[in-house]
């Protein structure tokens, strides 16, 4: 035996349709199947809330109900209308044509010509451009506005007559008895897209579709302080909507070529000098290559290998903002490998000479090359 519909709706014998209308919404979207996955108890729960506001927001069937109760409404003919539906999913799909939150309880539906799908394409830069950002032209293949018909779809010189299906509105409505009363939907016109409007006769370019599929040349730009794998989208720069609905996106996928004489860490970089030995243990005055140039750089007399020395200012520019990162420069000490008689007896005599007070003491040399990158990230 069903439970009584009153109880079901948890409301009193009294109660108005208003009051009827509001139980049924909260418990519905209690019930709703996207908030229950698999909970064949709310299931249940729902068909049985559905068919007890069929029956009371109906005044004819509610006074049935009230006076014969569940078996005056079977022996007057009533079954519920979603009897014969597995599923609460599908319920709500048969009633909303997809069942979401938000086109079943106050969410608009979409009107107007359809926009266009969104477009990508693939952008390769240098770490250098990455530097500077970069403007580029790039070829790739869109659906674009009839060149013929300007978009409406028309044989130019043809007229443009008002659509007889929807009447010029745009829009088709259908109106359907439900569960939830009477129920009004409205959707872009089929025959005229949404735009109210049709062509008598087809643009013979574009067959009336308005649009056409041609490879365009594009100038972009690439914001300085990309990183690869990231993506940019030019709004309203992708493929064009049908019959003078708004232009998709158009996505730039950006690809960065690696630079061997740099690694990146964000908007740092990190950099290898090879320093020969005589030059670390005198000091010197070196060259190094930046993205942009050649910065000198000072190395005191003893740097030790695998010093990381900062140039502050000459690593990438930040996406956002101003900051600008670091060129952090790995000292490299180059020993020689070959000696001729002469160097080698230099070295030798060198090598006496040495003592106790030549070589620092072997403190940080257990502090690896990471770990020197890592603390001079850290600063
Ligand atoms: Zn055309
Ligand atoms: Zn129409």
């Amino acid at each position: 035996m069903p439970r009584d519909y009153y109880e079901v709706l948890g409301v009193g014998r009294e109660a108005g349709d208003d009051e009827i209308k509001k139980a049924f919404r909260r418990l519905a979207r209690e019930l709703h199947p996207d908030v229950n996955r698999h909970d064949p108890a709310a299931e249940e729960r729902f068909k049985e809330l559905a068919e007890a506001y069929e029956v009371l927001s109906d005044g004819e069937r509610r006074s049935v109900y009230d006076r014969y109760g569940h078996e005056g409404l079977r022996s007057g003919g009533f079954e519920p209308n979603f009897a014969s539906f597995g599923s609460v999913a599908d319920i709500f799909e048969m009633f909303f044509g997809g069942g979401d939150l938000g086109s079943i309880f106050g969410g608009g539906s979409r009107t107007g010509p359809a926009r266009g799908p969104d477009g990508a394409v693939e952008v390769e830069l240098t770490l250098a451009e990455v530097a500077t950002g970069v403007s580029r032209e790039i070829e790739v293949e869109l659906t674009t506005t009839c060149s013929a018909c300007h978009g409406n779809g028309a044989e130019p010189g043809t007229p443009i007559e008002t659509c007889p299906r929807c009447e010029g509105t745009g829009q088709l409505q259908s109106v359907s008895r439900s569960v939830f009363g009477q129920l009004v939907r409205t959707m872009p016109c089929d025959a005229c897209g949404g735009d109210g409007k049709i062509a008598a006769t087809p643009c013979k370019l574009c067959g009336g579709r308005g649009h056409e599929l041609g490879v365009q040349t594009l100038t972009v730009d690439v914001p300085k302080g990309i990183e690869d794998g990231q993506r940019v989208r030019l709004s309203g720069r992708g493929h064009a909507g049908a019959r003078g609905g708004p232009p998709g996106d158009l996505y730039l996928l950006v690809r960065v070529e690696p630079d061997p004489r740099f690694e990146r860490h964000g908007d740092d970089l990190v950099t290898r000098l090879d320093v020969p030995f005589t030059d670390a243990a005198l000091g010197a005055t070196l060259p190094v290559e930046t993205l942009d140039g050649t910065e000198s750089l000072e190395l005191r007399a003893g740097i030790q290998p695998a010093t990381v020395l900062r140039l502050r200012g000459h690593g990438l520019p930040a996406l956002r903002g101003r900051h600008k990162g670091d060129l952090h420069v790995v000292v490299n000490v180059l020993v020689p490998t070959r000696l001729d008689d002469e160097q080698r007896e230099l070295l030798e005599r060198f090598a006496e000479s040495a003592n106790g007070e030549t070589y620092p003491e072997d403190k940080g040399h257990h502090e690896g090359l990471f770990d020197r990158l890592r603390n001079a990230f850290r600063g």
